[in-house]
This record gives structure tokens, sequence and C-alpha cells, in this order.
């Protein structure tokens, strides 16, 4: 039976599944990430992964703007349950909007100690880089010069009055 399976037909067979996948998974993905304001990344999420990606971007968090339409949606949602069911749903929304807003401070916070993590690295490169340009400048005490480049030498001559100079003292000898 399996031998007269016919090889073209297995591909086939495969080519449609994979195709479906794809369809199925991005199509999927779009609609539930859509709802978070993040329609490509549904799409993308939903063909690379299938099920595991619908997962994920379901749990992408909304864009500013979605979280807006999200927030008008339940309000009008509200409007229309009974007094008892309204009053348990509007705790646990507001519970939900605490903890977007706790989300998204955190978010901001990571973000402004990144820079501040950046702006250190950079001053403490500009600080190294102007350390090591110390390092191999000798100013002459004869003229005043100050001579770069100076390198490894403990004695070097000042190319603008040719004093000899003791480069660690920067003193003339
Ligand atoms: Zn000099």
């Amino acid at each position: 039976m399996l031998a007269e399976t016919d090889p073209g037909l297995v591909f086939a067979v495969i080519l449609f599944g994979l195709i479906l996948w794809l369809v199925i998974g991005g199509l999927v993905g779009a609609s539930i990430g859509r709802e978070r304001g993040r329609t490509s990344d549904g799409v993308w999420l939903g063909i690379l992964l299938g099920p595991l990606g619908w997962i994920m971007a379901g749990q992408l968090p909304r864009t500013p703007r979605a979280e807006a339409l999200y927030r008008r949606k339940v309000e009008l949602e509200l409007e229309k349950l009974p007094a008892e069911e309204a009053e348990q749903r509007a705790r646990a929304e507001k519970q939900r909007r605490l903890e977007e807003s706790e989300r998204r401070a955190r978010e901001e916070a990571a973000r402004e100690r990144r820079i501040k993590e950046e702006q250190e690295a950079r001053r403490r490169r500009r600080q190294e880089e102007e350390r090591a340009r110390r390092r191999l400048a000798v100013t002459c005490p004869a003229c005043g010069f100050e001579n770069r480049g100076m390198a490894r030498q403990e004695v070097v001559t000042c190319s603008k009055c040719g004093a000899k100079l003791h480069k660690q003292a920067g003193s003339q000898i």
C-alpha cells in the first residue's frame, strides 16, 4: 500500500499543508495582532511559530492607540452589563490598567537607564582618550609648547625650542 504511494502526491500534500500552515498561521496571527495594534508582528509570529505564535501575539503589549480603542470597547461593554457584573468587570479592568501603566513605567525606566548607561560609556571613552592623549603629550616648561605624540621615550626634545624634556615630570633637563 505504502509502496504504491505516488511521490508526487506526497510532495503535493506536504506542499499544500505547508501553504495552509502559512496562510492560516498568518491570518490568525494578523487578527490576534491587530487587536494589540501589531498586525504585522502577528502575521510573522503566526507564520513562523503557528499556534505558539498566536499565543505570543496575544501577549504583545498594546500600542497606545490600540490601548485607547480597547478601553473604549470595555467601557461600552460595561454599560450593557447588569450592575453587579459591571462592577466586577470594572474592578478587573482597573487592575489591568494599573498593571499596564506599571509596565509602561518600567519600560520607560529601563529606556532611561539604557540611555544613561550609553552616556556614561561615552563619557568614559572620551575620558580614556583624553588620558591617552595626555600621556602622549609633554608641555615644554621653557616655551609652553605642547609636544604631542611623544609616546614612549623618557627624554624628548621639544619640537619648538629644542629643549630636552623629561617626559614624566614635564620638566626641562
Ligand atoms: Zn620648548
